[in-house]
């Protein structure tokens, strides 16, 4: 998926939440241009972009 912050398309997916895991949290993403850390979560069905870190 794009990056919601560069729009590049090389992300890749990390996962630093192995535990408690949830249907309503996608993997968390990385993006290869810009280093954003960002996951979607589906808040009342609607995906939400959720930054965990921010990208340069
Ligand atoms: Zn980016």
């Amino acid at each position: 998926m794009k990056c919601p912050n560069c729009g590049n398309r090389t992300s890749v997916e990390i996962d630093i939440h192995s535990e408690g895991f949830s249907a309503e949290e996608s993997p968390v993403k990385e993006c290869g241009e810009c280093g954003l850390v960002w996951r979607i979560r589906l808040v009342s069905g609607k995906p939400e972009i959720d930054i965990i870190k921010p990208g340069k």
